[in-house]
């Protein structure tokens, strides 16, 4: 396999971003390279392994690893600024012809990488993905809202959001340069792909368990990230309360002609119409809320992109 660059640079950076994975680090290191030397030959390669403010001794198993191999370079948050920041700084050191982002936790199986290589080398595709076609393991409600959360994206989003995508890709240069390029801080990687196009190959495999240590995805932290990716990537939230008023609106002209049918057939209107009324203010002033939160969103979302904060900072690098 020639991934050789005649500039000297390795040809394939390998980005691992680690959030408390002491568990797993070393036992990752080892497959990976167990896979991608002894069985594929590639030797030509640079670890990135970014530690995302682990609070555990994640750091510490880097630098074991850093020690025996020349290879293996790490940069250090200084607090958790989450996965995406994680693997933006991993892009932004990386010095390979082609690089790919796998988890710590061998969820993203090592053995693809040489077939990915191949596609991505031999000009098949911009970039070769991972997708998970079975979610075992996981729990059926989380499943469920996952698929939920794609069906709705599907039909918010202007870009194709794939059903079951990892943060497992290899790409060429010109793609991750074309990913570095985009500076925005509400970074929703499962847009940032589609967005810039080029050509993506999809590989499939089943759903693997984590290795060791525990997921770092809570249900509420998904809820939050799933409503993050739709709002980075849609602005149809607005539209759906711009609706909202509108039907609102057309009801009350109904109502309102309603009422004066009724006074002019001579009809007293009587206290009978405290319930209803109650449960109309109930309702616009519970839309209205509704319409202003998500105005909110965009604005909260527009005021961290001109306060123009670094993505992450970082407390130490080798
Ligand atoms: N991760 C990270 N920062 C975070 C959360 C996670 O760098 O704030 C890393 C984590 O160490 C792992 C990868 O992102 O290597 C995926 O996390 P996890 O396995 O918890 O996610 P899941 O596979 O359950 O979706
Ligand atoms: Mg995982």
């Amino acid at each position: 396999m020639s991934i050789h660059d005649s500039g000297g640079t390795p040809g394939l950076s390998l980005i691992v971003p680690c959030f408390n994975e002491e568990a797993s680090i070393k036992h990752m290191y080892e497959e990976v390279l167990r896979v991608l030397e002894g069985e594929a030959g590639i030797r030509d390669l640079e670890f990135i392994f970014v530690d995302d403010g682990s609070k555990d001794a994640t750091l510490e198993q880097i630098k074991k690893c850093a020690a025996s191999d020349r290879r293996v370079h790490y940069i250090s948050f200084s607090r958790n600024f989450g996965k995406e920041a994680a693997l933006l700084a991993g892009f932004a050191a990386s010095a390979g012809k082609y690089v790919v982002t796998l988890d710590a936790d061998l969820q993203d199986p090592p053995a693809l990488i040489p077939k990915m290589l191949d596609s991505v080398s031999g000009g098949e595709c911009d970039c070769a993905a991972a997708r998970r076609v079975t979610r075992n393991g996981e729990l059926p409600i989380r499943s469920f809202f996952a698929r939920c959360f794609y069906r709705l994206m599907a039909k918010t989003a202007e870009i194709d959001v794939v059903d079951g995508a990892r943060d497992f890709r290899l790409m060429s240069r010109v793609y991750v340069d074309a990913i570095l390029s985009l500076d925005e801080r509400n970074r929703f990687s499962k847009g940032l792909f589609p967005w810039i196009g080029f050509k993506t190959k999809w590989f499939e495999y089943e759903n693997i368990e984590r290795g060791a240590g525990k997921t770092k995805w809570s249900f509420w932290r998904l809820v939050v990230y799933a409503f993050d990716g739709i709002f980075a990537f849609s602005s149809k939230p607005l539209a759906i309360a711009s609706v909202l008023g509108i039907l609102l609106f057309l009801a009350s002209l109904i109502l309102i002609a309603w009422i004066a049918i009724e006074k002019l057939l001579g009809h007293t209107v009587n206290v009978y119409g405290w319930a209803s009324t109650v449960c109309i203010i109930l309702l616009t002033s519970g839309i209205q809320l509704f319409s202003i939160g998500i105005v909110g969103q965009y604005i909260a979302k527009t005021y961290t992109e001109v306060k123009r904060r670094p993505h992450y900072i970082v407390r130490e690098s080798s």
